[in-house]
């Protein structure tokens, strides 16, 4: 089904070179590709998720979707919502119900009856007004020209008019009440229903009576009324999606297992105290499939028995963060540019340049080595902040500038707030970035998902009071600490001197930041210490990052690319990172300029990059070789 589906409308190469971000397609413009009609073969990757959803539209079945934000989940459940049979739509209607006005009757009917019968009743109810308003003023005119001419009393005529208008609007009171309140319709519906509920509040997912100020006399609103369907009574034969679904209380969690359940759920008021808690109807139907979303830990705060539900009578599937880059694959985040266009409706056509530009950025940010990124939702934000700006230039296209403009302005939070940071860092002249100075590292670190920011880190060494400590510092003391246990182990056997003898504190400086990774910081705390004991200078013009194994294996970090960008921007001119990492570079052609980069695979080629000074450096070096090379290797670790 929708996974053959290719690209159309355009002329494709055979086996397009690898460089070619288009995939082998050839056009100028994103308007010469042709959009499928259906959601499902809109989206992009998600094979698993997409044939789940095409089975389980078949089979009626509940899904439970897991994975991060703005990769489809719920244009999964819409895409659903169509591929549901429309035959079996159905209308709901209330009814007042003449034994009981607080238990109201609830019928159901094929799609489209309801609005005739309520049209119908309306007719009837209208027709027996007029014949009653046309009976009063009969007897009105007869009462007050029998008072005026027989009796010759003009008051006692007015008033008997008066009684005759009371009694008749007395008796025109339940007419109102015949006429059916048409709770779901379905009238017009081109599809399944297709409900989001998420975050609804228990009213608006259950559904809810409202409160009637006057609740006798005559001025009431009959209870039928005032019923209001939930989201779960509008998804009958439909789709029920809910995001974030371990954030719904648990007393709705229960209720909405019953829905399922059962099929049918009758409604009640909310709100305990109002008038609308003494209504409750008979049941109404809620038979609607229920897509379940949320991330990883959404899973563990859901109501045990609702996710056993949905695994015991469903499927569930994770959402994929990237997929492998492929022609294919590219000819499809092509279409995808051109379905956000054609979405958005107002924005203009991308060229080809700019096109391959957001190609880039899906690669960058999949952050791994031959593949694209699927939090589309955020690429799709890049998309239409481009053709915004091409909009607002009055652009007939959109263009590879107005791509790398929007870059600038749909940062994330944490972009932004690393940059702000590195500006603010600048007032204060934080950021050294000449000469050599002991005990002092350029490190680097992810903040968020996609912003990289520089943290120095500092070392000291001093007498001990307590017998050799290593002391972390800084608000980043967790992520310190665990640096530091990677590479004590190398101090220890490095060190000539006593070290049982010494104080090492390690400080992490000015950080308001959180969020970042700690481990990424070993060769970096390593560096510092050993500049420290040795008393020897680290080039600060340097950056770097880099996890460490005991033996002194420069091991891979995440998030590099926005690393070096960062070590860039701050203006180092080197920047090292782990050589098992090389392939995940993906900067920027304006950072390539500013920065070089090196890979490293152990810490002694760190620290003869680092250090200052050719032969303190040299004994260091092959000190630090032969020691990580074979001590650690027989297992002398402590
Ligand atoms: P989620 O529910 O996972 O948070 P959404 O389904 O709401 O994400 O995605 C938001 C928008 O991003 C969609 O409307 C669509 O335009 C785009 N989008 C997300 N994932 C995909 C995908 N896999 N293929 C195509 N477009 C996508």
């Amino acid at each position: 089904l929708g996974s053959t589906v290719e690209v159309e409308g355009a002329e494709i190469e055979e086996d397009p070179d690898e460089d070619d971000l288009l995939g082998g397609l050839k056009i100028d413009t994103t308007a010469e590709i042709e959009i499928p009609d259906r959601l499902v073969d809109q989206v992009i990757g998600q094979e698993h998720a997409r044939d789940v959803i095409i089975k389980a539209a078949k089979q009626r079945r509940h899904v439970m979707m897991i994975g991060s934000p703005g990769t489809g989940k719920s244009m999964l459940a819409k895409a659903m919502s169509e591929l549901l049979p429309k035959e079996e739509l159905q209308d709901v209607l209330v009814y007042h119900n003449p034994d009981d006005g607080n238990k109201p009757k609830v019928r159901t009917v094929p799609a489209g009856k309801g609005d005739q019968i309520v049209e119908a009743h309306r007719e009837e109810a209208r027709k027996r007004n007029q014949m009653r308003s046309l009976l009063m003023w009969i007897i009105i005119a007869v009462v007050l020209g029998y008072a005026l001419i027989i009796v010759g009393q003009i008051l006692v005529g007015i008033i008997a008019a008066g009684v005759v208008y009371l009694v008749f609007r007395y008796l025109n009171r339940g007419s109102d009440a015949m006429i059916p309140n048409l709770l779901v319709n379905n009238g017009d519906t081109k599809t399944a229903p297709f409900r989001d509920a998420t975050g609804a509040h228990a009213g608006a997912l259950l559904g809810d009576v409202r409160h009637d100020p006057f609740q006798s006399g005559g001025m009431e609103t009959p209870s039928h009324d005032r019923v209001e369907a939930g989201a779960i009574h509008k998804a009958n034969k439909g789709v029920l999606f809910i995001d974030e679904i371990n954030t719904l209380d648990i007393r709705s969690q229960q209720h909405l297992m019953t829905a399922i359940q059962e099929g049918e759920f009758s409604i009640t008021g909310q709100s305990e105290r109002s008038s609308g808690a003494m209504v409750q109807t008979e049941p109404v139907p809620t038979d609607f499939v229920m897509i379940a979303a949320g991330n990883l830990d959404a899973m563990e705060n859901m109501h045990p028995a609702l996710r056993s539900r949905i695994k015991g009578y469903g499927y569930e599937v994770y959402m994929e963060d990237t997929i492998e880059d492929t022609p294919e694959m590219r000819r499809k985040y092509v279409r995808f540019i051109a379905q956000e266009v054609a979405k958005d409706g107002r924005l203009p056509e991308f060229s080809a340049e700019a096109v391959e530009e957001i190609i880039l950025e899906a690669k960058r940010r999949s952050g791994r080595k031959g593949h694209l990124t699927l939090k589309m939702r955020n690429l799709g934000g890049m998309v239409r902040v481009a053709g915004d700006i091409a909009r607002g230039e009055d652009a007939e296209m959109t263009t590879r500038d107005h791509v790398l403009q929007a870059k600038g302005r749909s940062r994330s939070i944490e972009q932004q707030l690393a940059d702000d940071y590195i500006e603010r860092r600048k007032d204060y002249e934080l950021q050294v970035s000449d000469g050599y100075v002991v005990g002092r590292v350029n490190g680097l670190a992810v903040m968020g998902e996609d912003s990289g920011i520089m943290l120095p880190v500092m070392a000291e060494v001093t007498p001990t009071q307590s017998g050799g400590q290593v002391i972390a510092t800084g608000q980043l003391k967790e992520m310190a600490e665990e640096s530091v246990q990677n590479v004590s182990a190398i101090i220890k056997k490095f060190s000539d001197e006593n070290i049982s003898e010494k104080d090492i504190h390690i400080q992490f400086i000015q950080t308001g930041q959180q969020g970042v990774d700690g481990d990424s910081a070993s060769i970096t705390v390593a560096t510092a210490v050993i500049s420290a004991l040795e008393n020897v200078g680290v080039d600060q013009s340097l950056a770097m990052t880099g996890s460490l194994s005991v033996r002194g294996d420069v091991l891979p970090v995440g998030g590099v690319t926005h690393k070096i960008e960062a070590a860039a921007k701050a203006g180092c001119d080197r920047v090292i990172i782990p050589a098992a990492n090389e392939q995940d570079v993906m900067i920027e052609d304006e950072y390539e300029e500013m920065i070089e980069v090196i890979p490293v695979s152990h810490i002694s080629e760190v620290l003869d990059i680092a250090l200052e000074g050719e032969t303190e450096k040299d004994s260091l070096v092959s000190r630090l070789k032969s020691i990580t090379g074979s001590t650690l290797k027989d297992g002398n670790v402590s």
